[in-house]
């Protein structure tokens, strides 16, 4: 079966650099499935689970918003964070959902408002992760 390499990359570490059969992402488009030799493209990415096809396992990782990059020789995924299942504290995860709800609940003000609700979707999309 054909690959490509696929890299994500935070600010703090390379979370991941494997040779992979396919990909699905979210981008602001919708969903997208990456195969080898794709054209060359760049796209934000939604906070979303990546799907990653390699000798026909599956594995997810949990991208928390960034870029997509399709290059000639590889696939660059540029996020914000990103975590393996095995590297997601669920605990952490559920009471960061919690603050989050609790802060779209009360009366504030519209960046307050957009921050709860990036931080509760950054918290369901590892909880996703971990869960599946
Ligand atoms: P929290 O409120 O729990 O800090 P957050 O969404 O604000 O969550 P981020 O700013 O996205 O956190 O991430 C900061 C760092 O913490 C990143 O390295 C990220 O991978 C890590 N991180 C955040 N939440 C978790 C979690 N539930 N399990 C493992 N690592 C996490």
């Amino acid at each position: 079966m054909s690959s490509f390499l696929l890299e994500i990359v935070t600010p703090e570490r390379k979370v991941y650099a494997e040779d992979v059969n396919m990909i699905i992402v979210k981008g602001s488009e919708g969903e997208m499935g990456i195969l080898p030799n794709h054209i060359p493209l760049v796209t934000p990415l939604k906070i979303a689970p990546v799907i990653i096809k390699k000798d026909r396992a599956e594995e997810v990782i949990a991208v928390n918003g960034g870029f997509l990059e399709v290059r000639k020789d590889k696939v660059v995924i540029l996020a914000e964070s990103a975590e393996l299942p095995g590297d997601i504290d669920l605990d952490r995860a559920e009471s960061a959902k919690q603050r989050a709800e609790q802060r779209l609940g009360g009366k504030r003000d519209e960046s307050d408002f957009r921050r709860a609700e990036l931080s509760l979707q950054r918290a369901m999309n590892r909880i996703a992760v971990k869960q599946r």
